[in-house]
């Protein structure tokens, strides 16, 4: 993003705040307006005090959106903010005296798409009326063929791509403690890391967000996939509710979350659909689960070898800050079947002496240093085609472990049916039609009972006799069924 646009968005931010007055907490108002922005993407953020009553949003038409938000205040009168920038040229925000709404107005250039959503309030945040301001899909795969052609020249020159990816953005803080704000903090280091990249020529850095704004974690992935990135590295930093915890720590896929991961690309048919839209043929699409787990195991064990070459040098980086190792876990963004990759936390924001070293200028150096050093030193040197047989083992012990369940579940709902069968016969033969009996000479009540299984009381029922009535020879008695 242009140096201009950031003041542009800054002043549009500070302005808004600036223009918010304290009304009766009592009414519906738009608290705060907030604005980010990716290169690709915009989104315009309306904070409430409460769930808010809207207008049916228009279509975007001739270039503008627009809808109301009933019994809603802001500020007196019309206001008009003028952006004019790829996204969005003006937002108009009018409180009607009359009706006691307040409109919404969006003025956007030619081709930019639109999307409005009334998100409700969370543990974290409020109610929000959130647009979405696409650029033309066109416009981004013109952006994304350029660059992929790029890209490939410098592959053809045997040039690395190492894709830095700073976690969290825009309306996702990530951790806030100690005076450190995660996205913040990990967006400057993934700077630092990729000015290293930048002085080598051995090498092409590229980071997946150059500003404020959220991206969803698959499409991190998908960004340095598309690219056919050497390298990934999500960079973070850690927090904890034990203050006492700190340290470095290096992290690549968990036989866990590649195990679901592969469950994922078997079940998922959007996936293929992502794909498809970025112009990339995955070869999971044709892939058995069998020849996923193959290709996850040697791709992961490339990423244990990056994880164990960048936390080394990370290890050493300072003295004053410790290395807790390298891990498994399953994050999302470290699931690619194409290139190796870790996530990296830079130190837990909760521990005061973590996040002093954090904060210090001359260590933030040498702990960016130290990651180019790391994955570097990986990029140089020749990976073994290993397999991770952690995991595959893992991938085999789960499978059979399925088949067990399954087979078992299979076995109950066969013993059920023929259960079932069981019953229904039982209950076939309890209603058998009722039968004729002639009595003859000798016979009793309780004989004719016994003889078929029935009581006296069921025979006299089925035969209206009373109490003091008795049977006769010749008579005919009605036998009820069991
Ligand atoms: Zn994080």
């Amino acid at each position: 993003m242009s140096k201009n646009k950031i003041i542009l968005v800054s002043l549009l931010f500070l302005f808004l705040t600036h223009c918010l007055s304290a009304f009766a907490s009592s009414e519906q108002r738009i608290t705060d307006i907030r604005f980010w922005q990716s290169p690709e993407e915009a989104q315009v953020v309306l904070d409430l005090s409460q769930p808010p009553r809207v207008s049916e949003v228009s279509r975007l038409n001739n270039g503008t959106l627009s809808f109301d938000i009933k019994s809603c205040i802001f500020k007196p009168g019309k206001q008009r903010y003028a952006l004019q920038n790829q996204f969005l040229e003006t937002l108009t925000v009018q409180q009607n005296e009359d009706s006691g709404s307040t409109s919404i107005l969006f003025r956007v250039p030619r081709g930019v798409e639109a999307k409005t959503f009334v998100l409700p309030s969370n543990e974290r945040k409020g109610d929000r009326i959130v647009i979405f301001l696409k650029e033309p899909q066109a416009n981004i795969l013109k952006k994304q063929t350029a660059e992929l052609n790029e890209v490939k020249k410098l592959k053809a020159e045997n040039i690395k791509i190492v894709v830095l990816d700073p976690g969290h953005g825009g309306e996702d803080p990530g951790t806030t403690c100690n005076g450190i704000v995660e996205k913040s903090y990990v967006l400057a280091m993934a700077k630092l890391v990729k000015a290293y990249f930048d002085r080598d020529p051995r090498y092409k850095a590229i980071l997946t967000r150059e500003s404020d704004y959220i991206i969803p974690l698959e499409k991190r992935r998908e960004i340095a996939e598309r690219l056919g990135a050497d390298a990934f590295v999500s960079i973070h930093v850690n927090w904890n509710v034990k203050k006492a915890i700190s340290g470095i720590e290096v992290y690549y896929e968990s036989p866990k979350g590649a195990v679901n991961e592969a469950d994922r690309l078997v079940a998922d048919k959007e996936n293929k659909a992502d794909f498809a839209s970025l112009g990339v043929m995955s070869p999971v699409i044709t892939a058995s689960k069998n020849q996923i787990a193959q290709m996850q195991a040697n791709i992961m064990d490339q990423s244990r070898q990056l994880a164990e070459k960048v936390e080394y040098k990370l290890a050493k980086a300072l003295p004053t800050i410790q290395s807790r190792g390298v891990k498994r876990a399953g994050f999302r963004v470290l699931h690619s079947l194409n290139m190796p990759s870790i996530l990296v936390e830079y130190g837990y924001t909760s521990n005061k002496y973590d996040s002093d070293v954090l904060k210090d200028y001359t260590s933030r150096t040498k702990l960016a240093q130290s990651l180019y050093a790391g994955i570097s030193n990986f990029l140089q040197t020749k990976v073994e085609g290993g397999v991770d047989a952690e995991y595959l083992e893992y991938y085999k012990a789960m499978n059979a472990k399925k088949a067990k369940l399954e087979a078992e579940k299979k076995k109950k709902a066969a013993a059920k049916k023929a259960n079932t069968k069981k019953n229904a016969s039982k209950t076939k033969a309890n209603t058998k039609t009722p039968k004729k009996y002639t009595v003859k000479h000798g016979d009793t009540l309780s004989a004719i009972a016994q003889k078929y299984g029935v009581t006296i009381q069921a025979i006299k029922t089925a035969n209206k006799m009373k109490k003091s009535d008795v049977i006769k020879s010749g008579q005919v008695l009605i036998i009820p069924g069991k």
